[in-house]
């Protein structure tokens, strides 16, 4: 079943399926409406720890079944839960906080209930990576999330030195005590580059430090950090290399279809004006000759 067949006229009806439930990160009042009518009207709700779920159902007056689903129990129930499913059952997935499947477990069952051609649905809601995004003063036209980086120094600037090249604002999660460690190997690796640490977004210590990596990587207020933390990495200073990038396009370009619709074509491909492209195209030519 797909999201076509979800009743319109009656959008609070639970049909049969496997629902993805986005939880607070903090604020236990960061939950949708949707959200509270679907972990009250399935069979079972999925969750990584049962205790932590059943104080998010009992915070807003739900009773539901719990089971467990964390990376221990995943093998033994995903069957469990696939045949349920298929029996016509409706179950919700939730995780400790955020959204489920974002550094959290639930892929394997949204893939394996896919290939089975069963119902999953998505009930979108909070998840710290884009509530950090929306903060940070970055740029969010393209962002990668790039989830925990590795525990050891060396696989670390490994992961980092892939990323480097990417133009687009890179999006961590990183635990306290490895913050200072991290920042320190993103300012070695990705160098001058504008960052932001988010921590216990949403909560009663909700702090956001900015500021290049260089000075992040020394700030007294991020030592040991206690709580949840967002790490971000912003694009870089990348002028130069469009402006190559460009020029590159368009030499291509113009000695395929000409000037006019050279700049047309890397105007749509590379978010520029058409109007600049032209003209650069035209002195591009005129040097060439
Ligand atoms: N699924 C969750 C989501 O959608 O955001 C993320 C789960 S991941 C296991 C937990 C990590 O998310 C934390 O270690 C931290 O990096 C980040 N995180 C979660 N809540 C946060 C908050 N309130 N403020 C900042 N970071 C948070």
């Amino acid at each position: 079943m797909d999201a076509a067949r979800i009743d319109k006229t009656q959008p609070n009806v639970i049909v049969p399926g496997l629902y993805l439930v986005a939880t607070p990160i903090g604020n236990l009042r960061d939950i949708t409406l949707r959200a509270l009518d679907i972990l009250a009207g399935v069979d079972l709700v999925l969750c990584e720890d049962t205790r932590i779920g059943g104080k998010l159902l009992a915070a807003h007056g739900l009773k539901n079944r719990l089971e467990r689903y964390d990376e221990h129990a995943a093998e033994r129930v995903r069957p469990k839960a696939l045949a349920a499913l298929a029996a016509g059952g409706k179950l919700a997935l939730i995780s400790d906080a955020g959204t489920p499947l974002v550094s959290d477990p639930g892929w394997r069952l949204v893939r394996e209930a896919l290939d089975l051609g069963l119902a999953v649905f998505p009930a979108p809601g909070p998840s710290a990576a884009l509530a950090a995004l929306t903060v940070a003063g970055l740029p969010t036209d393209r962002f990668l999330f790039a989830g925990f980086p590795p525990s050891k120094s060396a696989g670390r600037r490994a992961l980092f030195e892939e990323l480097a090249p990417v133009r687009a604002t890179l999006i961590f999660y990183e635990g306290g005590p490895r913050l200072r460690a991290s920042l320190e190997d993103m300012a070695a690796v990705f160098g001058d580059r504008q960052g932001a640490v988010a921590r216990e977004l949403t909560k009663l210590h909700e702090t956001v430090v900015r500021g290049s990596l260089a000075d992040l990587a020394v700030d007294p207020r991020l030592d040991a950090p206690r709580g949840e933390i967002v790490v971000l990495v912003g694009p870089g200073n990348d002028e130069a290399a469009s402006a190559e990038d460009a020029d590159r396009a368009l030499m291509e370009a113009v000695a395929r279809v000409g000037p006019a619709r050279a700049a047309s074509e890397v105007a749509k491909a590379l978010g520029l004006s058409r109007r600049d492209l032209y003209a650069r195209a035209l002195a591009l030519r005129e040097a060439d000759s």
